[in-house]
């Protein structure tokens, strides 16, 4: 079992109501692979600029991460994102996004990362998407993607997810990529694309699973520590696939898909509670597991027959 993930590697300037930070570590990338490192075996791909710090791919090194195949573009300058957040936290704006070395990067994967059983497709240009998937023999892979893309590479997106089996999107997205307001016929335009998975992400709401033959959603988790959500999609993505790249991605059951579903929502919880990846690269399997116990409490009830009929 193995997990390739594409996606960006960044600096990121943020501010929330509970505080600011100017340049910290952030991109699809990393908050994938932090993530997903609590499963499984992951790799990453992607350029960063020489201003890219060693104590930053420390925070991926310590947590058993493969980058080797983090390359360093001479001369250039890492992906920049500055965004903001309202007192509504679901609500997040772009203020700044500097491609970068993003700009002209060709990837060039390793023997290993284009053998990974799965791949992730993180949040970047679409055309870069498609050069990673065409590059890789993953027997599953699955895409993310923003409004940003949506917007400006509409046809090479829509392509993109023509090659992959599970798309993970914000609710919102999904509704503007398919045209449709209800979330459920989203989910079936997008199937109709290629994909037979369709995860719809809603923030703090928890996050909705479609495939053929189920439909199951879950609630988010309901904590008060909240400080930035920033990341939050990509660490539940990396939940999601971890756990499945961990039982075998190319042969899943129903089952399988709910339980990665909580340990995606898992995830991103632990990843809002503090700045950027601040909370998931201290944090230990055990406070993985003690959630999973919570998440089941905050879900669980006793079935009993009405008393009136
Ligand atoms: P999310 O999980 O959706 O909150 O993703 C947040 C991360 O996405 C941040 O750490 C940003 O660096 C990164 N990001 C924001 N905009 C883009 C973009 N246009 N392309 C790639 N990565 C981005």
């Amino acid at each position: 079992m193995s997990l390739t993930v594409v996606g960006s590697i960044a600096y990121d300037a943020v501010k929330t109501p509970f505080g600011e930070r100017e340049r910290m570590l952030g991109g699809s990338a990393v908050h994938f692979a932090l993530a997903a490192s609590f499963f499984t075996q992951v790799r990453v791909v992607g350029p960063v600029g020489e201003d890219f710090g060693a104590e930053d791919l420390a925070v991926l090194t310590e947590r058993g991460i493969e980058t080797g195949d983090i390359e360093t573009i001479e001369g250039g300058k890492t992906f920049f994102w500055q965004g903001h957040y309202e007192h509504d936290l679901n609500v997040a704006h772009t203020d700044d996004t500097q491609l970068n070395v993003f700009a002209e990067f060709e990837p060039k994967l390793s023997e290993a990362s284009a053998s990974s059983d799965v791949l992730f497709l993180g949040n970047i240009v679409p055309d870069l998407q498609r050069n990673v998937r065409a590059a890789s023999s993953a027997g599953f892979a699955a895409l993310d993607s923003m409004n940003l893309w949506i917007e400006t590479a509409r046809d090479s997106l829509v392509a993109a997810i023509g090659e992959v089996d599970c798309l993970l999107l914000n609710d919102a997205e999904l509704r503007q990529l398919t045209d449709e307001s209800n979330l459920a016929k989203a989910a079936r335009a997008v199937r109709e694309m290629g994909p037979r998975i369709v995860v719809a992400k809603r923030g703090e709401y928890g996050a909705a699973l479609f495939t053929d033959d189920d439909a199951f959603a879950i609630p988010g988790l309901l904590i008060e520590e909240v400080a930035d959500p920033t990341g939050a999609g990509d660490s539940f993505a990396g939940g999601f696939l971890g756990y499945l790249d961990s039982v075998g991605a190319e042969s899943l059951n129903g089952d399988e898909l709910r339980r990665a579903m909580v340990f995606g929502s898992v995830m991103a919880s632990f990843n809002v509670e503090d700045f950027g990846t601040e909370r998931v690269r201290s944090l230990e399997p055990s406070e993985v597991e003690s959630r999973v116990a919570d998440f089941k409490s905050l879900t669980h009830f006793n079935d009993a027959p009405l008393a009136t009929s």
